[in-house]
């Protein structure tokens, strides 16, 4: 068997993790990106001596992270089991000390962080989110409604049960037949997860803020509480069981330690090279991927072409529609697009008191929770209240900036492109009454004089820069009737040879999802391909050896 070679379009984590596993699996990978550096959604942007990573700051399941970098060449390892003992052990969950395990640490370090999210309310109180459950009862005994605690007991009861059988037992399923989603139809009904994750927490809790507190975690994957089924409880819970973490130097150090492990293990990094075409052939009624097409007019040709660019953009833009009948035009239209972002990046000058009403993670809830949904996800106008998700990594680690400074962002969800709204004119009035609001309600008060550095991203940089449809921040939203087989797949149903990684296709988006997404799509691949989950190659020849 001769060596093959693959080709990955986009440097997402999703196509990072995808192109280390072909590595391991024994193709010669390329990675084609279109931006001038790695990360996609987790790109690093520095300017004036502070360091911001744009995207992902909440790291969560380390050990997906340390199976990555446990990869060699010829050593695949897609068939140990998907969650070992030791990972689902007690014992060994890491919430303190250093996370990640002796593979990651060759690469990047990676620290638990504690709260895991310190949550303000509009009237200033504030639930700090760790996962100990005697601090939980005790803030939810200050701030809830009689019955509260009790209904904490139980919510943690069926979350769990979600969680063991979601993301423990089925997490790594690829759904690709109706049969398959059949099958689990009966535990998702019996498990009450397919009632909205809003509804499924207000069963267990009468007071507002607590509702709230255990459904706002699916905004960091793009999903509206208010519609996203209760499956999604198991985020709760993958956090409460292996902890919140931080790459020490940003998310962007973790981005560059999948870089140097995809090139340490033979593959290609090729930076400012937009795709504009899959090329597809068509012999027989068959249609099978043969490369690429450059924007500046290069060919590369592959036996295999993986997108992990927009699910939406990928089939809308670079395929020809006469060889999409799955993934047509008027799927693309009647596909749902989870919100977009503003994210606002700001260096400030540090007055040594940030620690006291700021924590690594601060979710900042505005007055209106529902109502404001509604706005972002149902009515697409641009409320004039907000809620924000305020990250100041310098708290943890001060070389983010220089020093006697700190770097931050604020993240607020809004509407994606479909909505009209203009963000040339929008986006700097909203930026600065985010940051007057950050200075004026006390979060940071005086920010507006110690400001050094301030920019932003709109939904225009997710529709121009990122390639993504309507300026969607997550890929498709999260709703029941857009997962599992509903979702897009992960292998072409149009296409041979074509497949998808990352945030739009299955299992959906976040930085452990995209990391699953591309286990699942390689073994698609080793199915597809004819390669048992282990191989090894030849040592003379390089050529591929099945075990
Ligand atoms: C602001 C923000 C904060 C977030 N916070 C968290 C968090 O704290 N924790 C968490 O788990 N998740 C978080 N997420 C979600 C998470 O970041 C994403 O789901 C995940 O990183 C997406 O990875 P991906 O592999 O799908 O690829 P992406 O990051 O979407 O990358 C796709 C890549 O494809 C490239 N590309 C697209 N089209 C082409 C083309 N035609 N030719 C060449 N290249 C192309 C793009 O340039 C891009 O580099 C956040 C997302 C955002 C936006």
């Amino acid at each position: 068997m001769s060596r093959r070679r693959a080709i990955v379009i986009g440097s997402g984590i999703g196509g990072l993790s995808l192109g280390i596993r072909l590595q391991s699996l024994g193709f010669d990978t390329t990675i084609v990106e279109k931006l001038s550096g790695p990360g996609g959604r987790a790109s690093v942007r520095r300017v004036d001596g502070f360091t911001f990573d744009m995207g992902p700051t909440v790291i969560t399941v380390p050990h997906f992270i340390e199976e990555l970098f446990a990869l060699e060449r010829g050593v695949s390892n897609l068939d140990v089991p998907d969650f070992p003992p030791e990972v689902v052990d007690e014992r060994n969950r890491v919430t303190s000390g250093v996370s990640g395990g002796p593979h990651t640490s060759r690469y990047v370090k990676i620290i638990p962080i504690l709260p895991f999210y310190r949550i303000y309310f509009d009237d200033g109180t504030f639930f700090d989110y760790d996962g100990d459950p005697t601090h939980t009862r005790e803030q939810i005994r200050r701030l809830g409604e009689p019955g509260d605690l009790e209904g904490y007991e139980r919510f943690h009861r069926d979350a769990k049960a979600i969680f063991d059988r979601g993301f423990l037992e089925l997490g790594y399923t690829h759904f690709d037949t109706v049969g398959s989603m059949l099958k689990v139809a009966p535990d998702l009904l019996r498990l009450d997860a397919v009632r909205t994750l809003f509804k499924f927490s207000s069963k267990y809790f009468a007071s507002d803020k607590l509702r709230q507190v255990f459904s706002f975690e699916t905004l960091l994957v793009g999903g509206n509480p208010l519609s996203v089924p209760a499956i999604y409880a198991m985020i709760h819970f993958v956090e409460k069981t292996w902890g919140i973490h931080f790459a020490m130097g940003g998310t962007g150090a973790l981005v560059n330690g999948f870089v140097r492990k995809f090139e340490e293990l033979g593959g290609t990094m090729r930076y400012n090279a937009e795709v504009s075409r899959i090329n597809v052939v068509q012999q027989g009624k068959q249609r099978r991927a043969t490369g690429i097409t450059l924007a500046d007019g290069n060919v590369l040709e592959a036996e295999l072409v993986a997108s992990n660019g927009d699910w939406a953009a990928t089939y809308g833009k670079l395929i020809d529609p006469k060889y999409r009948r799955w993934n047509s035009d008027a799927r693309i239209r009647l596909t749902k697009q989870s919100m977009s972002l503003l994210v606002i990046y700001f260096g400030f000058k540090a007055d040594g008191r940030e620690d006291q009403k700021l924590r690594h993670h601060t979710i900042i809830l505005g007055p209106r929770y529902e109502e404001l949904l509604k706005d972002i996800f149902g009515r697409k106008l641009l409320a004039e209240d907000f809620s924000q998700y305020l990250h100041v990594p310098t708290l943890t680690d001060p070389s983010l900036a220089p020093p006697g400074h700190h770097a931050a962002y604020t993240l607020i969800p809004v509407p994606h492109n479909g909505s009209g709204l203009d963000w040339r004119e929008l986006g700097e009035p909203l930026v600065n009454t985010v940051l007057r609001f950050l200075d004026e309600r006390g979060y940071l008060p005086g920010l507006m004089n110690r400001l050094v550095h301030k920019s932003y991203i709109t939904p225009d940089y997710f529709q121009h820069t990122l390639n993504s449809h309507l300026g969607n921040a997550f890929g498709p939203e999260p709703l029941l009737r857009q997962s599992a087989f509903f979702r897009p797949h992960n292998r072409s149903e149009d296409i041979a040879n074509l497949y998808m990684v990352g945030a739009g296709v299955q299992p959906g988006a976040g930085t452990p999802s995209v990391m699953m997404s591309a286990k699942m799509t390689a073994r698609l691949i080793a199915e597809d391909f004819g390669m048992p989950n282990s191989v090894l190659l030849g040592e003379a020849s390089g050529e591929l050896v099945v075990r």
